[in-house]
């Protein structure tokens, strides 16, 4: 029975949520918007291409926040919701989400308070068809997408990174870490909040090279859309270049 409440209550509470992001997101877009555009950035690349840790970097000097579908569709699955249910399997096998659920999924977050002004968007879009939708979904909001990223590294590179990071299980933090190039200082204990670190379920070589699959049907031939919409700066990070040396050049060429 208390289980029952439980469940009920958290329903509501997610329903009166939505409803209020809905309603503050319009005021937003109409009373707000034309005194501070909204700015949609996009980070393409392959697992373990960085996306992430830059993606959590660069937004605030770009003063937008980051949004990685990867982290809402295991947050989705770790509070067992509907969404969760229906993502388990994908995440467990490096195939994509499908289109309708992560467009759905997008659209939820890009109305809470944080993404008003903006996001900047990490593991998203990752298919034609999901680049489109995006693209009407922002136009019926009179905002567009105004820079795309693509950092181009190679397989060997991805494998061995992919393979020996290791992230923070404190879903609000989710700092990464690497055995070969980036330890936590105290092993196995993340060095911002002290939680334990671990291997992430995907992070594994059958589960790594499904991702890499699937990244270079579907995704990559998103380079050429974005392309043809002079929106697209590549780059080709090499090993010698330090992290702060790749942060000043995705900054730079996001701000155009
Ligand atoms: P990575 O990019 O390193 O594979 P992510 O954390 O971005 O890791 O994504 C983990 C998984 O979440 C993917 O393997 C896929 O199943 C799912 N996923 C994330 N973003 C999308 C998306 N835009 N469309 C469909 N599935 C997605």
């Amino acid at each position: 029975m208390n289980t029952m409440l439980l469940g009920a209550w958290k329903t509501a509470l997610r329903f009166f949520g939505t409803c209020f992001n809905e309603v503050g997101f319009y005021l937003v877009r109409k009373l707000l918007w034309r005194f501070r555009r909204p700015r949609y950035f996009i980070l393409l690349g392959p697992p373990g291409s960085g996306k992430g840790t830059l993606a959590t970097q660069l937004a605030p000097a770009l003063q937008v926040s980051p949004m990685s579908t990867g982290d809402v569709f295991r947050r989705e699955k770790a509070a067992n919701t509907n969404f969760g249910k229906q993502v388990t399997a994908h995440l467990a096998d490096g195939t994509l989400v499908p289109d309708s659920l992560t467009l759905a999924i997008v659209r939820r977050e890009l109305i809470r308070p944080r993404y008003w002004f903006g996001a900047m968007e990490d593991g998203f879009p990752r298919t034609q068809q999901q680049a489109t939708q995006f693209d009407l979904l922002l136009a019926k909001w009179g905002a567009s997408v105004e820079r795309v990223v693509l950092l181009d590294v190679d397989d060997d590179a991805l494998v061995d990174r992919l393979s020996n990071r290791r992230t923070c299980t404190n879903k609000a933090c989710g700092r990464t870490y690497n055995l070969k190039y980036g330890r936590s200082v105290k092993a196995g204990i993340c060095d911002v909040c002290d939680a334990p670190t671990a291997q992430r379920d995907d992070d594994v070589p059958e589960v790594i090279s499904a991702r890499l699959r699937t990244y270079r049907v579907e995704t990559k031939p998103l380079c050429n859309y974005y392309q043809n919409r002079k929106v697209l700066a590549s780059f080709h990070p090499t090993g010698d270049m330090t992290a702060q040396e790749v942060f000043v050049l995705v900054k730079t060429a996001l701000q155009g």
